[in-house]
């Protein structure tokens, strides 16, 4: 019978492991004490790497950080203190629940599998989840809620390229990607069926460039008319985020806002930290005048170039598209969009979603010269 479980758990390993991730979960908490229990499937419980009968892995586990070791309980009973705490999923459909106690936290659902270990006095739990589990996740996490499952067939290719494409950024720690903003929001097993059958009906779609180079998948929420180019933002020129407009997004949430500065704080921070010479009253009348009507990458002015987005970035503004004008003792910036305004336009997407647009043409409205390819066919065509 062992032997039967010992080859069932390798099969599956494999199986999920085709396209597993490592995702490192509460990454953003210091957590100290957990309880895991086993939510539905079957899992198998190693602790420091040795099996444990099965009848240990239905139960209720708490677990307790202890100079560098591991407490582990049970109800009624402690277990010992051990160096690692592993749950093997031996189903895909097998899932988990994990409830911070220290600090505490509501319970979590993930699939699939989990490692415990200590890391700087701290419990360091990663979930090793097959890639479109984790997509599902991602895709709730970042874009839920909003129900048209085209959308989310959109947001489930970006997801699934983006981690494609960030696999080695914790490399060094262990995991693969953790699941905070850093990498993408993640908070486990997503409830909403349109975002699974979504992940389903795309799977193994990701984005590629004419080079079969997976893409780098920028989006933002709205951008108010107007796509920027890569290089006016991050200052390198990428081929396929090109400027492009868009009227989808223009009656959305994001698509306008207003600021009003005080004139004298303005002034004053364009002459401290622009050396524009506000003593020059054309000079200063077109600072508090100006005008995009289309997205532009800076403003100049009597040999001073101030780019947008540092203007954006000073003031915290919701944009870097926007227009000035002059008030009594104040300026007003107009602005339009939220976000850096690079690549897809969420708002926009959904807008066209709605109207009955299909992924593939959303996709290619916002990213030029790109190809939707199945993983498999772009693993196929390299080895040519
Ligand atoms: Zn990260
Ligand atoms: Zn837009």
């Amino acid at each position: 019978m062992k032997k039967l479980i010992f080859s069932i758990c390798i099969f599956f390993s494999f199986a999920i492991t085709a396209h597993t991730v490592d995702v490192r979960i509460l990454s953003t908490m210091s957590v100290t004490t957990v309880n895991v229990s086993v939510h539905t499937g079957t899992y198998l419980l190693y602790l420091d790497g040795k099996p444990q009968p099965d009848s240990l892995t239905t139960k209720v586990f708490q677990l307790i950080e202890i100079n560098d070791s591991i407490e582990v309980r049970i109800p009624g009973d402690t277990i010992g203190r051990f160096v690692s705490f592993r749950i093997v999923a031996l189903e895909d459909s097998s899932v988990f629940k994990i409830k911070p106690i220290k600090p505490f936290s509501g319970t979590r659902i993930y699939d699939h599998s989990l490692l415990i270990t200590v890391v700087n006095g701290f419990l360091q739990c990663i979930n090793s989840v097959a890639l479109d589990h984790y997509v599902a996740g991602v895709v709730e996490s970042e874009a839920g809620g909003r129900t048209s499952k085209e959308f989310y067939k959109v947001q489930a290719i970006l997801c699934r390229t983006y981690a494609l494409a960030h696999l080695y950024r914790h490399v060094t720690e262990g995991f693969d990607v953790c699941d905070g903003v850093h990498c993408q929001a993640y908070r486990g097993r997503p409830s909403d069926l349109n975002v699974l059958s979504a992940v389903k009906e795309t799977e193994g779609l990701v984005i590629v460039d004419q080079n079969l180079i997976l893409i780098t998948p920028a989006f933002f929420s709205n951008c108010g008319g107007q796509t920027a180019n890569s290089e006016d933002v991050w200052s390198v020129s990428v081929p396929y985020l090109r400027s492009v407009k868009d009227t989808f997004c223009l009656h959305s949430t994001n698509a306008t806002w207003k600021r009003k500065i005080a004139k004298e704080d303005w002034l004053s921070y364009l002459a401290s930290k622009h050396k524009y010479p506000i003593n020059d009253s054309l000079a200063c009348y077109n600072a508090m005048n100006m005008t995009q009507s289309t997205r532009g990458a800076s403003y100049c002015y009597a040999g001073v170039k101030i780019p947008y987005k540092t203007i954006r970035a000073d003031w915290q503004l919701r944009s870097a598209y926007f227009s000035i004008e002059e008030a009594k003792d104040s300026i007003i910036i107009r602005g339009r969009g939220y976000g850096h305004g690079v690549g897809l336009c969420q708002e926009g997407a959904i807008r066209m979603a709605k109207l009955g647009y299909s992924y593939e043409w959303i996709l290619n409205y916002y990213y030029k010269n790109v190809e939707i390819i199945n993983l498999s066919k772009l693993e196929f065509f390299k080895e040519e």
